[in-house]
């Protein structure tokens, strides 16, 4: 057997442990992302019935604004009636003319509104239908995530009994040499290629180096990156 295979059966469990750990990280962040986007989905509803209700208020406020115009139109009406000169006669009838002018404005306003208020409708609705669709959606997705983050780390606890029965069969020297590198660089193994070129850092080694590799030593470490060696087993 090839004295580096402790040490490949080792990273290849180190492998499945980051692996994993990536994930378990990853799980949190994703469950995070889909909350924030059922907020946005909240917000969108929440915009939709304050447009609406909005709306709903102008119209109301356009309304009585005519209303109170036209009463006052009648009220002048009676005035002018009974008017005592020619003069203020006049003058009632410009104002009467403004305030009518003023209402027909104002119902104008409301009418315009109202034909707003079809379409607000209808964005309101739409968004209350995505929101209850997407409520129960988002409570699955984030249930799924949870279980599979309860089933990384189960595996990572294996895993973890896994790796100290692997790393019991490596040479301690050499251990020592994975565990330090390990933190720097990924994979430590790596294999030369038939070019003499190291597979982690994609430069060529020197001879000397190569004829170690091909004499199977145990911890032949790449002259420029430090990995550990070996030749295809
Ligand atoms: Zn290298």
């Amino acid at each position: 057997m090839n004295p580096i295979q402790t040490v490949i059966d080792l990273q290849e469990v180190d492998g499945r442990i980051r692996e994993l750990e990536r994930e378990a990280k990853d799980l949190p962040r994703r469950k995070a992302l889909e909350s924030a986007r059922l907020k946005g989905v909240s917000a969108s509803l929440e915009v939709a019935r304050n447009q609406l209700a909005a709306a709903q208020q102008r119209i109301q406020e356009s309304e009585q604004e005519a209303s109170a115009a036209k009463d006052r139109v009648r009220e002048l009406k009676i005035l002018q009636a009974s008017a005592s000169s020619n003069k203020e006669f006049q003058q009632l009838a410009m104002a009467i003319e403004g305030l009518e002018h003023e209402a027909d404005e104002a119902e104008a306003r409301a009418y315009a509104m109202m034909d707003e208020v079809p379409r607000l409708e209808r964005a309101v609705k739409e968004a209350e239908e995505k929101m209850s669709g997407e409520t129960g959606g988002v409570d699955d997705f984030c249930k799924e995530l949870d279980e599979r983050l309860a089933a990384v780390k189960e595996e990572l606890a294996q895993l973890a009994v896994e790796r100290t029965e692997k790393a019991k069969l490596v040479n301690p020297r050499t251990l020592l040499y994975y565990e330090r590198l390990r933190a720097k660089r990924w994979p430590v193994a790596v294999p030369l290629n038939a070019d003499s070129v190291c597979e982690g850092c994609h430069l060529v080694v020197p001879p000397s180096t190569e004829q170690m590799v091909e004499h199977k030593m145990e911890l032949v470490a790449c002259t420029n990156c430090g990995r550990m060696l070996y030749r295809d087993l």
